[in-house]
């Protein structure tokens, strides 16, 4: 690998990794984010996308001088690859299509599915929204509250790319000196996807592995079953990838791959023996949060992550048959005794 150096001193937007690779840091509108990396690849006098932001000014103005600097004309974008549909990946999506005269959106299939219901046509009929919040704990004015919110974030989505290609699990995409495994990363988003060169043994792997953060694992209205184990189950299949270098979605570049991977088993097993502890009477997700979390600093917004999280682990204990679940309407979770 070539030295890393930055080309924009002022904000340190745009560095070079390798020698066809450049990071660009796209500042994000969330408050315990500050940038999600954005990712170019060259291939000749054609350049890969990968992820985008949000479609926020501040984003468009770093982009803008992102391809000016590395003078990309609009006709040289081969196409925007996105991980996964989360409004800080997807979000500029849209614009950056129109920019390249139409380059394809490369989205899995299952991701793309879900983007146009959610993003293109701001639908919230789906999977079980109406009761979701209710049975968590948390009150009545939640469906509102999440209804207001995914309006919200969908502003910061559009516009919705015109034209979307399947970048479908196990499939194979070369660019330049890379030949990518798309491998499918269920757990943080469902139809998130890594993309994965042997030879080299570098991954770009979105918010799957994250180096400073763990990465949310949060049970949503329309989140397919048990996120965590299914979360748990691919970080065990990751570990066993060799990687030397992982560029992820926010922080820096992670070099030691496994043991960062052993360190988020272990957040996860903290969480889940602290949140057993919890149930030893029935307790609701959202009150099993208020153990987990410290709700002094976290606002409404917040709150639905918490809660979202919390319940993804007590769901998983259920799966693991080491808590059970009591169903009148509100889910409690109870310890079962051993
Ligand atoms: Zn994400």
């Amino acid at each position: 690998m070539n030295s890393v150096h930055t080309l924009m001193t002022n904000q340190q937007s745009l560095t070079q990794l390798t020698e066809t690779i450049y990071c660009v840091a796209i500042p994000v509108p969330f408050r315990r984010l500050k940038v999600v990396n954005c990712y170019l690849i060259q291939d000749h006098d054609e350049w890969s996308i990968i992820d985008t932001g949000a479609n926020i000014p501040q984003a468009q103005s770093i982009w803008q001088t992102a391809l000016e600097q590395l003078q990309i004309q609009p006709t040289a974008i081969r196409q925007i690859i996105l991980t996964h549909i989360h409004p800080d990946h997807f979000g500029l999506a849209g614009w950056l299509q129109q920019y390249a005269t139409e380059a394809p959106v490369l989205v899995s299939p299952y991701a793309t599915a879900f983007a146009e219901i959610i993003w293109r046509d701001g639908r919230t009929d789906y999977g079980d929204v109406e009761n979701f919040w209710l049975k968590t704990g948390l009150d009545d004015g939640m469906q509102a509250r999440w209804d207001a919110g995914m309006a919200e974030m969908r502003q910061i989505v559009l516009p919705y790319p015109t034209h979307i290609k399947p970048l479908t699990p196990n499939s194979m995409l070369t660019i330049g000196r890379y030949d990518f495994q798309i491998i499918d990363t269920p757990g943080h988003s469902d139809g998130h996807v890594i993309l994965y060169d042997q030879q080299t043994k570098l991954v770009l792997v979105g918010d799957q592995v994250l180096p400073k953060i763990t990465p949310n694992i949060g049970q949503w209205p329309g989140t397919l079953p048990n996120p965590l184990g299914r979360y748990l189950n691919s970080l065990h299949e990751l570990k066993r990838v060799e990687v030397n270098l992982a560029l992820p979605g926010h922080g820096p570049i992670i070099s030691n791959w496994s043991e960062r991977i052993t360190e988020i088993e272990q957040h996860h097993a903290e969480r889940l023996a602290h949140m057993k502890e919890a149930v030893s009477m029935p307790a609701t997700a959202y009150q099993v949060s208020r153990h987990a979390f410290d709700y002094k600093t976290l606002d409404q917004y917040e709150i639905q992550f918490a809660v979202s999280e919390t319940l993804a682990h007590l769901e998983y204990m259920v799966s693991q048959h080491e808590i059970q679940r009591h169903n009148n309407g509100v889910w409690r979770y109870e310890r079962r005794e051993t």
